[in-house]
């Protein structure tokens, strides 16, 4: 099975300050955890919070490993604003903070954003061309919060929309499917294609009465063209890897089967875990696993096995690193 892995050691030049919890330092966890576990052969840098994994995988899968191209401001312009693109653009020259104080920017953040974007565009390309059945982009800044006009909860460009966007119109594409288990609503990703037929989404978060961003209810299911074709599945605070399953059985796999997409895209948080700060669920690495594992089999049963997944949040270094191991080796399997 031919897995792409996409980074790149630009995503670490997005500073967002001391103490903020999405930092540099989860991309280099991820790096030391796919090393640990042998697989890839890309010296990646260490440093900072130094995390050892000490992964030991019999027969570890062997990813290949491509670099990212930078999204064009044509590409970004197929979900964002021309005005949002120059505030982030404008912003970043100086640093400071977007979105009410808590998406702050530095220097290169403007392209790396355009980076992070591209990275998707590029495991498109891999994905649709056969280079590749599946692929992880693992990058920052993470996307899912970015509305078509705002940065928003550490977003600054919605990555996976605007791959959908890109595998529509560069490969004709009419339906795909987005599922985002983040444990955050993906409110970015369901306002770009609220009314909007031809991409089905579905998002996994905890309760939004309790957290961030508070959107993502049950009754919200698009509108117009799009009406049935959004789906939030809220969980209580506590809930586990069952209950995840149980939701994925219940909830997102007939809408998807019943949408039949020719692309699976998913939005990777990790900060569903149960070592995570900033909420309050309890999967655990192999949950991640099983879950990946059932959008595995949606896209075996609907589009050739072709599969997408971007890195979202995670801010547990060791769960987050563990927890991308999982979700790459369910990838690597049939
Ligand atoms: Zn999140």
């Amino acid at each position: 099975m031919k897995v792409g892995f996409c980074t790149s050691c630009r995503f670490l030049d997005h500073q967002t300050g001391p103490h903020h919890p999405e930092r540099p330092d989860r991309l280099r966890a991820i790096f030391a955890a796919v090393r640990d576990a042998g697989m890839v052969t890309s010296p990646y840098p260490a440093g900072g919070e130094d995390v050892h994994f000490g992964i030991s995988i019999p027969h570890p899968p062997h990813l290949i490993e491509i670099e990212p191209r930078a999204a064009t401001v044509e590409e970004v312009l197929m979900v964002h604003a021309q005005r949002h693109i120059d505030r982030v653009r404008i912003r970043s020259q100086s640093g400071g903070m977007l979105d009410n104080g808590d998406t702050p920017v530095s220097h290169d953040s403007y392209s790396v954003a355009l980076l992070a974007a591209g990275a998707g565009l590029t495991c498109v390309d891999a994905i649709m061309s056969g280079q590749v059945k599946r692929a992880f982009a693992a990058v920052r800044p993470p996307g899912h919060h970015a509305e078509p006009n705002a940065a928003m909860g550490f977003c600054l460009f919605s990555n996976v929309a605007i791959a959908a966007r890109y595998a529509q119109q560069q490969h004709h594409l009419s339906r795909i499917a987005i599922v985002d288990f983040d444990v955050h609503h993906g409110n970015g990703t369901q306002a770009a294609f609220f009314t909007d037929p031809s991409v089905f989404f579905a998002s996994l978060h905890e309760d939004p009465h309790v957290l961030y961003p508070n959107s993502g209810f049950d009754w919200e299911i698009g509108a117009a063209a799009g009406r049935g074709h959004t789906l939030n599945v809220p969980m209580a605070p506590g809930a586990d890897d069952a209950t995840y399953l149980k939701a994925m059985h219940e909830s997102v796999l007939p809408m998807l089967d019943s949408f039949k997409p020719q692309l699976l895209l998913v939005s990777a948080g990790f900060d569903a875990h149960r070592d995570d700060p900033l909420a309050d669920i309890n999967l655990t690495e192999d949950g991640f696993y099983q879950l990946t594992r059932l959008l595995v089999e949606v896209a075996n049963r609907h589009c050739h096995g072709r599969l997408l997944s971007i890195l979202e949040g995670g801010y547990n270094l060791r769960a987050l690193g563990r927890s991308v191991i999982q979700h790459l080796l369910a990838l690597s399997q049939q």
